[in-house]
């Protein structure tokens, strides 16, 4: 079996659905699976954080820039 290598990162790459502008940090895309994700932890950490839907026209031009876990590529890679 061979073993997963977590130092690697993998960007997910789906359609963006959302934008969003984390603090301190520029604009930036998510697919509903991180929007979902990015949502969580905003709550987490008592912030509240606005989330705009993309317009389908921007959903093509947007791919989600969110880095995979580990467990996330394993995933995508036993897909095919
Ligand atoms: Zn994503």
């Amino acid at each position: 079996m061979a073993n997963v290598n977590l130092e690697v990162k993998m960007e997910c790459g789906l359609p963006a659905s959302v934008r969003y502008t984390w603090p301190g940090k520029d604009e930036a895309f998510a697919c509903p699976v991180h929007a979902n994700v990015i949502q969580h932890v905003a709550r987490a950490l008592g912030m509240h954080l606005q989330m705009i839907p993309l317009a389908p026209l921007d959903r093509v031009a947007h791919t989600c820039e969110n880095v995979l876990s580990g467990e996330e590529v394993e995933a995508r890679n036993g897909d095919g």
